[in-house]
């Protein structure tokens, strides 16, 4: 039972974050073109269709790159969805945070529950960590986020490599 649950928390909580950027481009209505959680790639042409991702590492949300929205509204609400995800992992942080700090003795006589709510700390603390990060394999949100507030252009860029 321990191990079930150990095993659908990692991609519980990525799918919370990803949701989190999905949200974020509904509100905006912008459109997305792709969704991409580990091997699950949903993708849309006329409508949404479930395909089986080559990198099943890999979690991302894309944008529609040709739309024909206002430039700034379509880069404001981009970095706004870039940074809804780590915000939602952020909160989901400070959920298990105090549910710790509240239950602490309680969680002390209950090791399986204790487990889980460590991991559920340490996932979200790996997640937000990988939203800094910038490699040749994965490029974070928050990273992204940064950089795309003097260099607009490199949304595009990656928003295009992922398509
Ligand atoms: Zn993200």
């Amino acid at each position: 039972m321990t191990v079930f649950f150990l095993i659908i928390c990692l991609p519980l909580n990525i799918v919370f974050h990803e949701l989190g950027h999905v949200f974020c481009f509904i509100f905006m209505k912008i459109e997305m073109k792709k969704i991409c959680i580990g091997p699950l790639m949903f993708t849309k042409t006329d409508k949404w269709k479930l395909a089986y991702s080559k990198h099943n590492n890999k979690c991302y949300v894309v944008p529609k790159v040709k739309h024909n929205k206002n430039k700034e509204y379509y880069i404001n609400s981009i970095r706004k969805s870039l940074i809804f995800g780590p915000a939602v992992s952020f909160f989901f942080l400070c959920l298990y945070l105090v549910y710790l700090g509240i239950n602490y003795n309680l969680l002390l006589n209950n090791r399986i529950e204790m487990m889980l709510v460590l991991f559920n700390i340490a996932i979200n603390v790996s997640i937000l960590h990988g939203c800094f990060t910038y490699n040749k394999s994965s490029v974070g949100d928050i990273y992204l986020f940064i950089k795309s507030k003097n260099h607009e252009c490199i949304l595009d860029d990656y928003f295009y490599d992922l398509l």
